[in-house]
């Protein structure tokens, strides 16, 4: 069968994609390397829904996150995701506030309408725990958080339901140009397809060479950060940033969709591109950074660390477009603020693939909504959940995860969505099993117990991060590092 589009990679962009083609009457296929969809850098970030001022409008960057920000709320009643609109605030610790007001009127040219610039009593009427130090700040009340990784599975599902087709562990390793029909060879076999969509983030420059529609690199840069225990989130409102430097947005202080509090990214340029590991002393650099804004974060409730990769591009904006390579076209170099922007990107990809000659019939079926997702109570007594965790194996009710008191009824449904979930770490980003304070140390073996009696086969571990290789710094060697520096 020749598709109509194949799009290459299971992130955001891809997903959301997918999901906007749907609405057509057409054969779509997303083609992605790993065994589930959002395990590039939609799952690694900071989740922030962006206000759109940082870049500015003669960039694509600039253009669309604005846009794109503007449709969340929509997509959030159809999908469900998790969406907050908490509001951010860009603070500075001195004076001058000639930086502010060019970001203000960068935001203005992107055509924001909801920023003002405001001074510290404002700013501590809204942030009581911010430091007193804090002068000024540019408060975007529009801004918000998000589950990044939630709303990748959630275009997902409601792209499957509405007649997508998702290949998984399907590396795309060539790619052949024959009749005005593209081949894509992939571990999965081959793929035709009339139109192709380079979606694959860090390595999309790697895909466009494959195509022989090359002429940009990715320069990957990787940020690390720290996650605090679930509650931390409570030390403040908003999303907080500090002036932005030449290698991005500065670390910045959030709350979580899920209640943790998290800080981070620092910025380092890398040569491995699927190095995700983290390093005590960047850690420290983050922690320190973000203490300045926040004196009260506490190390002791920290809870682990993570990196992503951004695939910042050569021109050092997205690329999105047609190559030279007929039906190819790029989404590539898509950095921050690119989940932000997703919305936005999908809609203009679905514009290029009109005007290249595809034809949108809408598809009337289109259903905007994906299937409820219920979760039981999160705040059950102990005795009850240690009742509920012992009951029999096969039991609906019987808590799976203790600390995020997720059931197995919750494990059933979240396979049943239309995406096979063949890893633990799949569950995880679906159910928050396995994220509370004890990082699956109680449930880590009874989620893929549970998997292997519902689907008869036992999760692949490969790909959970816990047995990846990839070196972490965990919380006790981090705690010893900083003392030891304390010490010196
Ligand atoms: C540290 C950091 C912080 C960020 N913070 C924010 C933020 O707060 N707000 C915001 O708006 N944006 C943020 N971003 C940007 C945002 O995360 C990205 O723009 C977005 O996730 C990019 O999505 P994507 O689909 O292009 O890439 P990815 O999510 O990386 O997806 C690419 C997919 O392609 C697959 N793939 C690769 N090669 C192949 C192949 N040969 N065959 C098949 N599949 C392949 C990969 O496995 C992967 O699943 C941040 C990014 C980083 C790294």
């Amino acid at each position: 069968m020749v598709h109509d589009v194949a799009i290459i990679g299971a992130g955001i962009i891809g997903t959301s994609l997918a999901r906007e083609l749907t609405r057509y009457k057409l054969k779509v296929v997303i083609l992605e390397k790993l065994p589930d969809v959002a395990m590039g850098a939609t799952k690694a970030n900071s989740a922030i829904v962006h206000g759109g001022y940082a870049e500015g409008h003669e960039t694509l960057k600039g253009r669309l996150c604005f846009e794109g920000r503007r449709r969340f709320r929509e997509l959030e009643d159809e999908l469900k995701f998790g969406f907050s609109e908490t509001g951010s605030l860009l603070v500075s610790l001195d004076d001058d506030l000639e930086p502010l007001e060019r970001l203000l009127e960068s935001g203005i040219r992107n055509g924001l309408d909801d920023l003002s610039i405001i001074g510290s009593e404002e700013i501590r009427k809204l942030e009581p725990n911010i430091t007193q130090e804090v002068k000024n700040a540019l408060l975007c009340k529009g801004a918000g958080i998000c589950s990044p990784y939630g709303m990748a599975i959630a275009m997902a599902e409601n792209a499957v339901e509405n007649g997508a087709e998702i290949v998984l562990s399907a590396e795309v390793t060539g790619i052949e140009s024959e009749n005005e029909i593209l081949n894509l060879v992939t571990d999965k076999g081959d793929f035709q397809a009339s139109f192709v969509i380079n979606c694959a983030g860090v390595n999309s420059d790697k895909v466009a060479r494959m195509a022989g529609a090359d002429g940009f690199e990715i320069l990957p840069r990787s940020g690390e950060y720290l996650l605090f225990a679930k509650g931390t989130g409570k030390l403040l409102d908003h999303v907080v940033f500090q002036l932005p430097t030449a290698m991005g947005k500065g670390v910045l202080v959030t709350p979580t969709i899920h209640g943790n509090l998290l800080i981070g990214p620092d910025a380092s340029e890398i040569d491995d591109r699927e190095d995700t590991s983290t390093h005590a002393e960047r850690l420290e650099n983050v922690y320190n950074q973000a203490k300045k804004l926040y004196p009260d974060i506490d190390g002791e409730t920290f809870l682990r660390s993570f990196t992503g990769i951004r695939a910042r591009s050569s021109t050092g904006d997205f690329l999105i477009g047609p190559s030279n390579i007929k039906g190819f076209i790029n989404a590539a170099g898509i950095q921050s603020p690119g989940l932000t922007a997703s919305p936005a990107i999908a809609r203009m990809l679905v514009g290029i693939l009109e005007k290249e000659g595809l034809k949108l019939e809408p598809e009337n079926s289109f259903n905007p909504f994906r299937k409820v997702v219920e979760y039981s109570p999160k705040d059950l007594p102990y005795r009850e959940v240690d009742r509920l965790s012992k009951l029999p194996a096969g039991s609906r009710e019987r808590i799976v995860c203790r600390c995020e008191q997720v059931t197995e009824g919750e494990i059933a449904d979240s396979m049943e969505r239309g995406i096979a979930v063949t890893t633990v770490d799949g569950i995880k980003r679906r159910t928050r099993a396995a994220m509370g304070w004890c990082q699956g140390a109680f449930c880590r073996a009874r989620i893929a117990e549970t998997m292997e009696r519902l689907t008869g086969e036992l999760p692949d571990g490969s790909y959970d991060i816990e047995r990846s290789g990839v070196s972490r710094v965990g919380k006790h060697d981090f705690l010893d590092f900083l003392k030891a520096r304390k010490e010196e």
